[in-house]
């Protein structure tokens, strides 16, 4: 069928939004028509470069939409249900097998690698291949092909512009507290970064109970955000020493932090900040190959670290608990979205790079 798509045909050059061939869906996959789709930073960093994905690609990883056709061996949904489109695993290694699936063997291969596991796309303009299936379902587009492992049905009445950033930004930062972190109700929590991510682990650190909860950014706007969320304590990082703060508030250093910035000073920071037997669980894509260092001693002192994708979360299981949140006023995804109409793509990419709007959603008229 044809459909519109945004593609990203330069590392860096904006999108463009053009006509595209879509293959009808194989005996697992799904069609779907797109309602919304959230923008997310690796979707940036993807049309940017700094992911090492093919090109020309389509970008867009917390798709919403109806599904209008199935495959023969789909049994998950059917046409007409809504869905959220997730992220792509196999469902046959030792991870996905062992309820681990967001650290599929081929997690970083198909869900980045502008193809399907058999190296196809379903995307094409003029008989040429486009890159597709970025997580799964390149959805900057009006119409995406998934597999149905994919997709998580949706039956909750909310507007498909505030189920959108479950997908990936709000799973992955309310994940990294409730399935990463798992946090002790009273514990200190450190959060370094105040956009989507951060401010849904804040709203998933609230409900846990944890106390104090100290938010660093360098956007004031964002911090009173933060603070109107529940923080307890923000830190403003060009006007003073996070590490310092966060041991001042805490009372000689935070139980828990998170790195949700993705960048090796902060994540050096989110460790020094910790008491001993502090954890710091790393949340934010940096670009490949990024290293960043530690103090050994301050590590082997009992702080630990490790890292997160999309919160260890089975997005078949963790997001009906999020929209049910999200119902109840304790995941107040309103206050984080900014819709734009899809023609705006570039506008919205630029918002969110310049910290004006938290989490720009894409409507499809
Ligand atoms: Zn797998
Ligand atoms: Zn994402």
């Amino acid at each position: 069928m044809r459909s519109e798509a945004a593609i990203v045909h330069e590392a860096g050059a904006p999108f463009s939004i053009e006509p595209i061939e879509l293959e009808a869906p194989r005996a697992s996959e799904v069609l779907v028509r797109m309602e919304a789709v959230g923008i997310c930073h690796t979707d940036l960093i993807a049309r940017d470069g700094d992911y090492p994905c093919p090109l020309p690609l389509v970008c867009g990883h917390e798709g919403v939409g109806i599904v209008e056709e199935v495959g023969a061996a789909v049994r998950k949904v059917a046409p007409g249900d809504r869905v959220l489109l997730s992220y792509w695993s196999c469902g046959h290694c030792q991870n996905c097998r062992s309820a681990a699936e967001p650290y599929c063997d081929q997690m970083f291969q198909v869900n980045f690698g502008g193809a399907r596991e058999d190296g196809t796309s379903p995307i094409s303009q003029d008989g040429r291949p486009v890159h597709g299936n970025f997580m799964g379902q390149s959805s900057f587009a009006r119409h995406a092909v998934a597999d149905e492992r994919t997709v998580v049905k949706l039956t909750s009445a909310l507007p498909p512009e505030l189920l959108a950033p479950l997908a990936c930004g709000v799973q992955t930062g309310a994940g990294a507290v409730a399935n990463a972190l798992r946090p002790r109700v009273g514990a200190a929590l450190a959060i370094f970064g105040a956009g989507a991510v951060g401010l849904s682990a804040l709203a998933m650190a609230v409900v846990a109970g944890c106390s104090p909860i100290v938010v660093v950014d360098v956007v004031p706007s964002r911090l009173e955000l933060a603070r109107s969320l529940g923080a307890t304590d923000v830190v403003d990082a060009s006007a003073e020493d996070p590490v310092v703060a966060i041991q001042a508030a805490t009372g000689g250093g935070a139980q828990y932090s998170l790195e949700v910035a993705g960048r090796p000073e902060v994540l050096r920071q989110a460790v020094d900040c910790l008491r001993e037997t502090g954890e710091c669980v790393l949340v934010g894509a940096a670009a490949y190959g990024a290293e960043f260092t530690l103090d050994m001693t301050t590590v082997l002192r009992g702080r630990g670290v490790r890292g997160t994708i999309m919160g260890d979360s089975i997005a078949d299981v963790f997001v009906p608990t999020l929209v049910a949140l999200v119902e109840s006023g304790r995941l107040p995804i309103d206050r984080l979205v900014t819709t734009y109409p899809f023609e705006q793509i570039d506008e919205a990419a630029a918002a969110s790079l310049d910290g004006t709007a938290i989490k720009p959603v894409l409507v499809f008229a």
